[in-house]
């Protein structure tokens, strides 16, 4: 039985959980431009307190966790964490968002011990741009990440790209490209407004816009799609890759929202875009039990918003940076 319905009836299975607030990527649209004051390590959930609230979430209906950051991997023996969450009753689904500059030699092996599903964060194909947008120079690190990963064969194998008006909007049908042929999916995002991260409306690129211009050139087909999907997922006629957009922006989906977040200094954050967070951290560590712990989730529940803000108000709230919540 799922325990984790908030005040206006939605259902949450979807635990997406940020293991570090670090990252060996710099991107302009989610690392404030002054950097942001590295969390302690001790202010860090440990990887057998992400267990244990991992492990109650599972009790209380949650049956997918993602793993984010930050750059989930440059955290130390990140293999042991998914072992251990690979074994949770209840969870079917076990994924991880990465920049993939460091998942070449360990691909097979994340696969190996019960991750299922990737999705890997990749703007452009250029290495100038890449450089620009990261602030790093890593692209072809990516680029074997993301070719390692076709091989290690994930049940979902997905690119997210934020689509940036005049930074990288006219790549949009080379990413379709690279995906057709393959069993993959590309997601295009729209560029989301957050604390410091120089957004602009007018460098939003809309879902319909993308769309487009995509079937200028190929055939998009609607695919059906849970009623809690985030993404608007398309099949391109004629070939077996996908094609879906996020927009957070133009078309929100709050109605429809199944996801928590856990941040890496273990604050419940019921709303991407809305800044209440519940403390499970200092909470475990003064002892409290499980049933305490479903009693502060359960109320963490009852902050979620019915929808966030609109996009101005999100960009000048008192909110973390993506950097620090993970997406
Ligand atoms: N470091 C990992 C990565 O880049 O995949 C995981 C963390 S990152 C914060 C998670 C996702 O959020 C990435 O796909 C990234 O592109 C996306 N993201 C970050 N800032 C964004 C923004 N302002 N608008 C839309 N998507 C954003
Ligand atoms: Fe790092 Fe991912 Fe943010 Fe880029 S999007 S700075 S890779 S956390």
């Amino acid at each position: 039985m799922n325990k984790l319905i908030d005040t206006f009836g939605r259902k949450h299975n979807y635990l997406r959980i940020s293991v570090t607030d670090r990252c060996n990527l710099r991107c302009v649209y989610c690392m404030p431009h002054d950097g942001i004051e590295w969390k302690k390590k001790e202010q860090l959930l440990s990887y057998e307190e992400i267990f244990r609230i991992s492990r109650v979430f599972a009790q209380m209906g949650v049956d997918k966790i993602r793993l984010t950051g930050g750059e989930p991997m440059v955290r130390k023996n990140l293999e042991v964490l998914i072992e251990q969450l690979a074994l949770i009753d209840g969870i079917k689904t076990l994924a991880m968002t990465t920049n993939a500059t460091l998942l070449k030699p360990i691909a097979k092996h994340l696969r190996s011990i019960g991750l299922t599903a990737l999705n890997i964060s990749l703007d452009t194909f250029k290495q100038d741009r890449f450089t620009a947008i990261t602030r790093r120079d890593d692209l072809a690190n990516v680029i074997g990440g993301i070719h390692a990963a076709i091989e290690a064969d994930f049940q979902s194998l997905k690119l997210n790209m934020v689509v940036m008006s005049g930074v990288n909007d006219d790549e949009i049908l080379d990413f379709v490209e690279f995906v057709k042929d393959k069993k993959m999916n590309v997601r295009f995002i729209e560029y989301m407004p957050f604390k410091d991260n120089s957004w602009k409306l007018d460098k939003v690129v809309t879902f319909q816009e993308m769309r487009d211009r995509i079937q200028q050139k190929y055939n998009l087909y609607p695919l059906p799609t849970e009623a809690s999907a985030v993404a608007k997922d398309f099949g391109i006629e004629g070939y077996p890759g996908t094609v879906s957009f996020i927009s957070s922006m133009s078309d929100s989906f709050c109605g429809t929202c199944n996801r928590l977040r856990l941040t890496s200094d273990g604050q419940i954050k019921s709303c991407l875009f809305y800044p209440a967070e519940t403390n499970l951290r200092d909470a475990l560590r003064k002892g409290i039990t499980d049933q305490t712990l479903e009693e502060m989730i359960l109320y963490a529940l009852t902050l979620k918003p019915e929808a966030h803000p609109p996009a101005e108000e999100i960009a000048a709230a008192d909110n973390r940076a993506m950097i620090e919540i993970g997406g």
